[in-house]
């Protein structure tokens, strides 16, 4: 039986068709990067409001990160009539909203605050400290680590205990378990949970309480798991005990783009969904509707290379377009300067700056790009990274939220307390934690009763404890932003900034732009309150259109886009650049001492291969500089894989050989390269010939390539460049005191 007809289906290929008209039991949508799986599933929400008459507030939709939900929503609310009802989410947002709702039958207490990372390393540093087997020189980060891991995997203290030796990174067993115990105590009497439990802690309710998974299942008949090959273990199960009354469960994913093995992420979950449901219906599709046939093939050509793999066909719609380009910079400096050469061209023929991405393998590549694009007056927005809830007075801030809405947030008292000062010393805070902990009361109680336990200064405490009393009462009764407006007056916050001169006055505008965020929030969700905010802000993961808003605050709408390959995921852009393509980046250094570590670097680098739609560029440099020494940088293993799939090109896009760099062909920067000479090695013997200063725009002539438009200026004086692209040939970088130009 073809699939039925509701006009929907006609917007897709027939096996996009078939596997959104697939109405109940478990399926499977498998295929590889562009092929409409997302679209598809997309689809079928509609198709089965309005085709199967499901009502909207039976389906739930998992994303795995909230730029995707949004997006999703976005996209829904124009196929469907009463989309407000869907349920579409990430993971952890849907924990945080079945957590808010029942997760007093698992002895949460109501107002709990959720952890960031920063706050469980506080935890972690405060309960290490003893622990048998833990030495000072342990780093709280690599606890961290296992802690996660552990709870990825669903695993106990005890579960370490009795083994799980690749999730302790080489402690003594019982010290990792007993550091993990005390951890959970710790989290508990502060009434909060960390980001795993918001998975961990909803499984448990699911398990221990039958009742609540009935409930929550009547709200999540038809379940859908977008990037199913990225779920960890406790994801998995989570998904597994929804879907295990009603059973309809459609997954889609690719196994070739599964990037977060690091983070517990398994693969297995995919390969082994038929065996987890025998009845399910698998659905591949094999058409890539993205990228241009060069992209593709360089994609494909790449993601064979890997031995644990399945196959799977994946054939191109469109033409081949342009060739792919790789270019090879002296170092990241020229590297930077020739992406910002080409996003200049490709924006002078026509693509917006929104249009184009670059994408790189760590967070700290993006300063020396982002230079680059500054020098060429080129708007970039970075994606991820130190944002914007991030910052020091956002903590703070949200901190005496916290501590407003849940009086033992010790961690976030701890935080507070000292900004701005109060008088109240080390000493004292040490001798109030101490009998809290024996009294098993909050830090904020004993500063309340301060003068039954401190001789001197107890008087200062008590105001810190009524202080507080009075912000929990206007957390009760202000809206969110009024609140924080509030809270930034009355806590002397704004003072302290105020003598900081211009660093406090920066700080001042963000915390202003706190007050904003919280003023928009509110608009969106009317009722919302500070702690309903405070669950969004702690949810934000850094490829949020929220948070990127907040960190890019000014930064004009049509900019290049800055991320990592991991954010990119899901993601498609016109042109797009992955630059870094070397060893010890890509792939990156710690990949390879792990098993597999290879593989999933190639998978990501198919990942970012395949968000490009019509241009991709490939950039390495051959000198990087690293913790402040330049090293000279040998060409990625991939490259060599890709061999024939792309075209070296230097930075005018002239085409040259490929011919493959490792560290023996390396001369040090300054005697010059065997192919471009550094542009220090230029002598400059000739005068200053006095103020050139070009503008991006302005027309010049040049005496052997006549007419032509300045399309970016760098540097200035002597060392001023420009980038003409001239009618008779082409781009071209030219040093303005050389060049002879005239403008038109
Ligand atoms: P990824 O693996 O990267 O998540 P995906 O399989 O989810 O990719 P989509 O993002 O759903 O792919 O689709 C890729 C692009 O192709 C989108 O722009 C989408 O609109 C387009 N596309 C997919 N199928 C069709 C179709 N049948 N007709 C027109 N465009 C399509
Ligand atoms: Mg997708």
């Amino acid at each position: 039986a073809g699939p039925s007809d509701s006009g929907l289906l006609s917007q897709l290929n027939p096996n996009q068709a078939a596997a959104a008209d697939h109405f109940t039991g478990p399926a499977l949508v498998i295929a590889g990067a562009g092929s409409g799986k997302t679209r598809t599933l997309i689809y079928r929400i509609a198709h089965l409001t309005q085709h199967y008459g499901v009502q909207p507030d039976q389906v739930l939709a998992v994303t795995f990160t909230n730029k995707a939900a949004a997006e999703m929503r976005e996209r829904a609310s124009h196929l469907i009539k009463g989309a407000n009802g869907l349920w579409m989410s990430t993971f952890h947002s849907a924990g945080v909203r079945i957590l808010r709702a029942y997760g007093e039958y698992i002895g949460l207490k109501r107002g709990f605050v959720i952890y960031d990372d920063d706050d469980q390393l506080d935890i972690i540093k405060e309960v290490m400290g003893n622990v048998p087997g833990i030495g000072p020189d342990t780093n709280p980060r690599v606890i961290r680590g296992i802690l996660d891991r552990s709870k990825s995997n669903l695993l106990t203290p005890a579960d370490l205990e009795r083994g799980a030796e690749r999730y302790i990174s080489g402690l003594p067993r019982e010290a990792a378990a007993e550091v993990f115990r005390r951890y959970e105590a710790r989290k508990k009497a502060q009434n909060a949970i960390d980001f795993g439990d918001l998975i961990t802690e909803t499984v448990r309710l699911f398990q221990e309480v039958p009742g609540v998974l009935s409930r929550v299942q009547d709200r999540a008949v038809f379940i859908h798991v977008d990037e199913y090959q990225d779920t960890n273990k406790a994801q998995y199960e989570l998904t597994r005990l929804l879907a295990s009354r009603d059973r309809n469960l459609l997954v889609v994913g690719d196994p070739d783009q599964s990037i977060y093995k690091f983070r517990g992420a398994d693969i297995q979950n995919i390969l082994d969904f038929q065996k987890d449901y025998p009845d399910a219906k698998v659905y591949r599709l094999e058409h890539n509707y993205r990228s241009s046939a060069s992209v593709l093939d360089l994609a494909n050509k790449l993601i064979e290379k890997n031995t644990e793999r399945l196959e799977k066909t994946l054939l191109p719609i469109k033409e081949r377009g342009h060739a792919v380009y790789f270019h090879r910079a002296n170092d990241h400096r020229a590297e930077g300067d020739f992406v910002a050469e080409w996003v200049t061209r490709m924006h002078h023929e026509g693509k917006k700056f929104s249009e184009m991405a670059v994408l790189y393998r760590t967070n700290a590549q993006s300063r020396s790009i982002e230079e680059s694009l500054r020098r060429g007056g080129i708007a970039a927005k970075i994606v991820g990274g130190v944002g914007f809830y991030d910052r020091r007075e956002i903590r703070d801030m949200l901190s005496y939220a916290r501590l407003s809405i849940n009086p033992s947030d010790d961690v976030a008292l701890r935080r507070i307390i000292g900004r701005p000062k109060r008088g109240i010393g080390d000493t004292a805070i040490q001798k109030l934690s101490e009998w809290a902990r024996i009294n098993n009361m909050s830090l904020l109680s004993a500063c309340a009763r301060a003068e039954e336990i401190l001789d001197r200064g107890a008087q200062k405490a008590v105001e810190f404890a009524s202080l507080m009393e009075a912000f929990a009462t206007a957390a009760e009764n202000y809206t969110p932003g009024s609140f924080l407006r509030f809270a930034i007056e009355s806590s002397g916050y704004l003072d302290l900034l105020r003598q900081e001169g211009q660093e406090g006055a920066v700080r001042v505008e963000n915390l202003e732009e706190l007050v904003n965020a919280a003023e928009e929030w509110q608009q969106e969700h009317e009722g919302g309150t500070i702690a309903d905010f405070l669950d969004e802000a702690a949810l934000l993961s850094s490829v949020d259109d929220a948070r990127t808003r907040r960190e890019n605050n000014g930064v004009p709408e049509d900019s290049v886009t800055l991320m990592t390959m991991h954010n990119a995921k899901g993601l498609e852009f016109p042109v797009v650049f992955i630059v870094g393509a070397e060893e010890g980046l890509l792939p990156s250094k710690n990949s390879l001492n792990e098993p597999g570590g290879i593989e999933e670097e190639r998978r990501l680098f198919y990942v970012g291969i395949t968000r490009a739609m019509e241009r991709l560029f490939l950039t390495a440099a051959q000198n990087r500089m690293q913790y402040g020494k330049t090293n000279a940088a040998e060409d990625s293993r991939f490259l060599e894989e890709l061999m024939g799939g792309f075209e070296t090109v230097d930075q005018y896009g002239q085409v040259q050989e490929y011919r493959q760099k490792t560290w023996r062909d390396f001369r040090p920067s300054g005697s010059g390269g065997s192919h471009t000479p550094a542009p220090s090695a230029v002598k400059h013997t000739s005068p200053l010939t006095g103020e050139l200063s070009y503008r991006g725009g302005e027309k010049v002539r040049h005496p052997k390539f006549g007419e032509g438009q300045v399309l970016a200026v760098s540097g200035v004086g002597d060392k001023q460049e420009v980038s003409v692209h001239f009618a008779s040939a082409g781009l071209k970088k030219l040093l303005v005191k050389f060049a002879n130009l005239t403008r038109v």
